[in-house]
């Protein structure tokens, strides 16, 4: 109910019934008719009105029932009732004795149809008694001033289909002006371009109602993020989850998605605007997720839709050649236009054309191309292994992305080429000389038609078995060549080929020769390393790079390791604070109990006495109790036990706790008495907080605070958490349940251990970051990567603003863990809660930075609180934001009491100066003793006003908040 009605989503109630509206009789059943009257009146503007009166206060044991009509109730669970109506305050009837009453009470009764007329009064169930916050009486003049009181009540969860209303007078003087009843739901919105429809508000006050969002027409949901959002109790809408997107084609345009436009495109959902077709495309359709190419332009396959349409390039130009014997080196310049693309490549066509007649055939595998044929980035290439004496065309074409799609003619540069004068003939005449296991020596004749002088031999060899062919070549100068290195008994291929100025001849037939079987013994040494010349096809080539091992050096861990604790501030946690203590983490310890030796004082078992269970650790009972040591006055204390059967590690993991806490002293953080381990059972005995766990203890006591109360109590906490985080300690559980109270209102941080010891945190849930995490109260960081620091500690301080400020309301009330994360991970913050000081809830949305460098300290958030405290008028809520009353304790204008010496300069602050001399005669002469009264001693100054005696008691609360925080002790109330 904490949460603010500023949300975005504004509610409205669904009326099911309102007298005033009614202009003719209500007819509503009265019994005994002698009771309540139905009586024609005026409303406070004067405007015509049913009302129903009662006045029997002369009478003793009157009991007169007044019922509504039937009120249909539709599929609502939860029913607002809102009452006006007058009371006559007793004490202004002249003549009435005991029997005069101040109060009324309304009662139900659930019913599926309508039933009888007759009221049976054991049927009904009751809602409340209601009084008067402000009764009437005669007015100074003798006139009657009629007092207006508005009471609200809140009935459900109801299950029937509906019910009626009944109210009932025990001798009141009551005249019921209006009676409204009412439902609240979430109306039909858009939001993320989903459709939330009518929402009717869940049974519980705190629950949100889940509801799954329909995207709008040409909307789809963005992957993996379906829209959500929730309705809550007050029938607003909250925290909106996910979201729709417009489609490929559409955009969005207000609350709907719109077609792109002519000439427009959208190529995906993920796109946000429609862009107008790129270069050299066009539509003529609403609603294109992409343009169509004009005539003679293309799109690759590759080519998204935001790229502009593209067409093949033009001929390379000034394509120049270069003959050397068989080998032919072309080169150009890049096309003149490269068809508006940047992956331009070119190929090479090769034909071989006959002499007479001139006839052209493609040159086929038996050409060589350097670097390759196609594909080529280069404005050049080698064309090798031509024949001598032929006439080749080669020509040059500029290809890119979209050359293969165009239909048109192609493009290119063209040279014709006639080779060198004619190669040598073959060597058809070859003879074995020798046969080996390891080689072979060849001999043969010069070539019939040298052609030229031959300046060399090529012999070409290969297994005759192999399938792949790869072949070795020897060269020799003379007519004879011995091959080595070969396998024995293996068959083998040679030729042989001579080569002139001209270039080489064609190879001569194939030559088999079987090396000899190997037998041991053989004088033949042949070294492996004395290898042929390896050749392979022309573009063959292999690339091999130094392959370098990267070895990981191992990762070395020295004695223990310790957790993050300190996250970045871990390199100078040594150093951090010269003069100040630092926490040491008792796991450093090899012998805990040496830990708990050293920070924890053993005390003796007879010097503590039990007294009660006050609650149920991890551990053990929590009980309360005396302690008395010797030569000093006994003190309450809370005594944690360690429940027989414990194994050592339970028995560690308990004493740890008082090892870290037994490390601390400061007035916000629980103090540690000492513990007891040599006796049993093994005890921790800790300041006794009267007044429990924060959250439990502000839900108690929901609205009866001050802000001034609830930011000193905050002030409180941050100033625990600064010192706890100087040390050099993070928390990670800090959350309202982890606060105790004492009865000074003091708040004191509580609940240390270990990382381990969150585990028993109720709250705290596995993670896939392993490990037990409370996600409301947790950084992202921290959930993510369990990168817990202090400024980790600021956002859940952060949190626990909101819980103290909301009165103990869950976080992001029922919503489940996953939403939550996937929430703040959206960027979604807690709204303020009811009544919250924009101020604070911005210090709560700095705490919930998603950097955490950007979050404030805890000494900057002391000092902002401290600032807040000493300038009330920060602290103001705007009006009009909230519908939840006012507190009663609150003073709009508060003043800094604290800067007054006198007792009447503070009752003329508050407008009360004229009762000082009560408070003189009394003897409260100074602030103090006003500060601690309490509303019986105001009452017995003679104040008999209820206004004014509130008043006096709100403005000694804040009083006593702002002394709680100038003197950090608290006024005993
Ligand atoms: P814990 O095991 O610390 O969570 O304590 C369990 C319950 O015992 C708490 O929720 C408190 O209600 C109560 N408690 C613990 N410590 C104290 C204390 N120092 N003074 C009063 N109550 C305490």
């Amino acid at each position: 109910m904490h949460y603010c009605k500023c949300a975005l989503y504004v509610s409205s109630a669904v009326i099911l019934l309102d007298s005033k509206a009614q202009q003719t009789e209500l007819e509503w059943i009265s019994s005994p008719p002698s009771g309540w009257e139905e009586i024609s009146g005026l409303d406070e503007n004067y405007t015509p009105i049913r009302t129903y009166q009662v006045c029997q206060v002369m009478e003793p044991n009157q009991n007169n029932w007044l019922r509504t009509n039937w009120i249909e109730k539709g599929d609502a669970q939860r029913i607002f009732v809102e009452l006006k109506f007058t009371l006559r305050d007793c004490n202004s009837l002249p003549g009435v004795v005991g029997s005069c009453k101040e109060t009324f009470n309304l009662y139900y009764q659930e019913t599926d149809v309508e039933v009888g007329r007759n009221i049976r009064e054991s049927q009904y169930v009751k809602i409340d008694t209601i009084a008067a916050d402000e009764s009437f009486t005669q007015g100074d003049l003798g006139e009657r001033k009629m007092k207006l009181n508005t009471e609200v009540r809140i009935i459900g969860p109801l299950s029937r289909r509906g019910f009626y209303l009944a109210f009932q007078d025990v001798g009141a003087c009551i005249a019921l002006v209006s009676v409204k009843v009412y439902h609240k739901k979430c109306w039909s919105i858009i939001e993320n371009l989903a459709t939330f429809p009518d929402t009717v508000t869940g049974s519980e006050f705190s629950s949100l109602v889940e509801v799954e969002g329909t995207c709008v027409n040409d909307a789809e949901e963005e992957a993996d993020n379906s829209p959500k959002m929730h309705c809550s109790a007050e029938g607003e809408w909250l925290v909106p989850i996910g979201k729709c997107i417009c489609k490929a084609g559409f955009h969005q345009k207000g609350d709907a998605c719109e077609p792109c436009g002519r000439g427009f495109y959208k190529s995906s959902s993920q796109d946000l605007q429609c862009s107008r077709c790129p270069a050299h495309s066009y539509n003529d359709r609403e609603g294109s997720w992409r343009c169509d190419c004009e005539d003679g332009y293309y799109r690759a396959l590759s080519d998204p839709p935001s790229v502009a349409c593209t067409r093949p390039p033009s001929a390379p130009q000034n394509l120049l050649y270069n003959i050397n014997h068989t080998t032919v080196s072309l080169e150009w310049t890049p096309p003149a236009d490269t068809g508006g693309r940047n992956d331009v490549t070119y190929r090479i066509i090769c034909r071989r054309c006959t002499w007479e007649p001139e006839e052209c055939f493609s040159c086929g595998s038996n050409v060589g191309y350097l670097p390759q044929q196609s594909g080529l980035m280069d404005t050049y290439v080698t064309i090798a292994d031509l024949l001598a004496h032929a006439n080749y065309t080669f020509e040059v074409e500029a290809v890119n992305g979209v050359s293969d799609l165009s239909r048109t003619q192609r493009l290119f540069a063209a040279v014709s080429i006639t080779t060198s004068q004619a190669a040598p003939s073959q060597v058809s005449e070859v003879m074995r000389e020798r046969v080996q296991q390891h080689s072979v020596q060849l001999s043969w004749q010069e070539p019939e038609q040298p052609n030229g002088v031959i300046t060399e031999y090529e012999i070409k060899y290969y297994e005759k078995d192999q399938k792949d062919r790869i072949y070795s070549t020897v060269k020799s100068k003379s007519t004879s060549a011995t091959v080595n290195n070969l396998k024995p008994s293996t068959a083998y291929i040679f030729q042989i080929r001579a080569f002139t100025a001209a270039g080489y001849g064609t190879f001569g037939p194939r030559v088999e020769v079987t090396t000899k079987e190997e037998s041991t013994g053989s004088g033949e040494q042949n070294s492996i390393c004395e290898t042929a010349i390896l050749t392979f096809p022309i573009s063959q080539f292999l690339h091999v790079e130094p392959r370098c091992i990267a070895l990981h050096s191992p990762i070395i861990h020295c004695g223990y390791s310790k957790a993050d604790q300190e996250g970045d501030e871990e390199l100078y946690f040594q150093f951090k604070f010269p003069g100040t203590k630092t926490y040491i983490d008792p796991e450093t310890y090899e012998d805990p109990n040496r830990a708990v030796h050293q920070f924890a004082k053993e005390l003796d078992a007879s010097c503590i006495k039990i007294e009660r269970v006050i609650g149920a650790g991890e551990f053990g009972e929590v009980c309360s109790g005396r302690l008395k040591l010797p030569g000093k006055r006994d003190v309450s204390v809370a005594i944690k036990t360690l429940k027989v059967g414990y194994t050592e590690k339970q028995r560690r993991d308990f004493l740890c706790e008082a090892s870290i806490m037994g490390q601390f002293d400061h007035p916000n953080v629980v103090h540690l008495e000492g513990v007891v381990t040599r006796g049993k059972p093994v005890m921790i005995v800790i300041e006794y907080m009267e007044n429990g766990s924060l959250d439990a203890f502000l839900r108690k006591h929901d609205g009866q605070f001050t802000v001034i109360q609830l930011v000193g109590m905050l002030r409180g906490i941050a100033a625990g958490m600064r010192y706890l985080s100087d040390m050099g300690y993070v928390h990670r559980d800090l959350a309202a349940r982890n606060i105790l109270v004492n009865s000074n209102l003091v708040c004191k941080v509580s609940d240390f251990g270990l990382s381990r010891v969150i585990d028993d945190d109720p709250e705290a849930v596995y993670t896939t970051t392993g490990g037990k995490i409370p996600v409301r109260w947790t950084a992202m960081e921290a959930i993510q990567y369990r990168k817990f620091t202090s400024a980790s500690d600021v956002w859940s301080y952060g949190i626990v603003m909101w819980e103290v400020m909301s009165y103990g309301e869950r976080p992001y009330w029922d919503m489940s863990n996953q939403d939550v994360i996937k929430a703040i991970e959206e960027g979604y913050r807690l709204p303020a809660p009811m009544d919250c000081p924009p101020g604070l809830h911005q210090l709560m949305l700095d705490c919930w930075q998603k950097d955490r460098a950007d979050r404030p300290k805890f000494d900057q958030i002391v000092g902002i609180l401290d600032k807040m405290i000493r300038n009330p008028n920060t602290l103001k809520t705007p009006m009009g934001t909230c519908t939840r009353p006012i507190s009663p304790l609150l003073d709009q204008n508060t003043p800094d009491f604290t800067s007054f010496r006198l007792v009447s300069e503070w009752l003329e602050a508050i407008k009360m100066e004229r009762y000082v001399d009560n408070f003189t005669a009394a003897g409260y002469s100074s602030l103090e003793s006003v500060a601690r009264m309490t509303i019986e001693d105001v009452m017995s100054l003679g104040i008999s006003l209820v206004g004014h005696q509130k008043k006096i008691m709100s403005s000694i609360q804040t009083m006593r908040a702002q002394m709680l925080h100038l003197h950090g002790t608290g006024i005993q109330v």
